[in-house]
């Protein structure tokens, strides 16, 4: 009887940890900072000295994390303002050489966490780091450890067979577009899919650079108004827009076209670590305009409000 109820409590435990019950990895915030968090924290502030950004600290933000990269380094994230609903997802560092993305993410979450007027009703995330293992090798990459492209590793639909055909073809098979050797095969990019999946975000603005625009996808019976709306955006920020289409495996494929999020891609002029204060503040209204875009209903069922604002030419 002892034998069954050890053996029956064992197949429990196994159960809950098997379930997910017990996470795999803890959760941990910035009032107690694991010294893994700590340290990476650290690591990242002297980067920050070396790109030439004094006015930001890596710290005293809320950060969370579930998960580590293939060389043990945080994925982190901050959640601001409500629990759920209204909420906006804001990514940065996909691809680790796109320094200024970096800064601008941090920026954004000190600007956050000094203004709570801001999440005033709405919930806001963001990701600053998406690819801390591409940024923090001596000569920043694209890609990741695994050397994946984590911009065309979303599980997309036609991930496969698409994402290696079109690899090869348009391509060529540049390492830099790798896109993994299977959909959502990178701890980054199961990073992202987790976000979207527990915040249910309406909205998602991940910034890239150098290719200078603004890019959207969206659902498509809102994509017209969503279009007037970028082009206000776009003509307020000086700053050019592009359809620039999507790729199996990418962000805006993923969350924009098959999940009907609105997905803002921005595009800075170029990977210039020294820019980062001058496209934070050239930037920073575009941001807070997205983030009061008024959007209803859980995707992918989200609609923009129909309002003279938003079809204002
Ligand atoms: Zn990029």
């Amino acid at each position: 009887m002892i034998q069954h109820k050890a053996t029956a409590f064992c197949l429990c435990l196994a159960f809950c940890f098997l379930s997910g019950l017990f996470p795999a990895h803890p959760v941990w915030a910035a009032h107690q900072p694991s010294k893994e968090l700590k340290r990476f924290l650290e690591t990242l502030d002297q980067q920050n000295v070396r790109y030439g950004w004094k006015d930001i600290k890596c710290g005293g933000i809320p950060w969370e994390y579930h998960r580590t990269t293939r060389l043990h380094r945080p994925l982190i994230f901050a959640h601001f303002g409500k629990p759920s609903g209204d909420c906006i997802l804001f990514f940065g560092g996909v691809h680790g050489d796109e320094l200024p993305t970096v800064y601008l993410m941090f920026k954004l979450a000190h600007y956050i966490q000094d203004h709570p007027d801001v999440v005033k009703n709405k919930c806001i995330v963001i990701a600053p780091l998406v690819n801390p293992d591409g940024y923090l090798v001596s000569s920043p990459t694209r890609i990741n450890a695994n050397g994946v492209d984590l911009n065309r590793n979303f599980p997309t639909k036609r991930w496969h067979p698409d994402a290696h055909r079109q690899w090869a073809s348009k391509g060529k098979k540049n390492k830099r577009y790798y896109p993994g050797p299977k959909a959502g095969s990178e701890q980054e990019t199961l990073f992202q899919v987790a976000l979207i999946k527990r915040f249910k975000p309406q909205k998602i603005l991940s910034a890239h650079s150098p290719l200078n625009f603004f890019d959207y996808d969206g659902p498509s019976s809102d994509l017209n108004s969503f279009e007037q709306w970028m082009e206000k955006i776009s003509r307020e920020a000086r700053h050019p827009l592009k359809k620039f289409g999507y790729y199996p495996g990418s962000l805006g494929n993923y969350a924009g076209h098959e999940r009907n999020i609105f997905t803002l891609t921005l595009e800075l002029p170029t990977s210039d670590p020294k820019q980062g204060s001058e496209y934070f503040r050239k930037f920073q209204p575009a941001f807070l305009k997205f983030i009061n875009l008024p959007v209803t209903g859980t995707p992918p069922y989200t609609r923009l409000v129909k309002s003279d604002k938003v079809n204002r030419k």
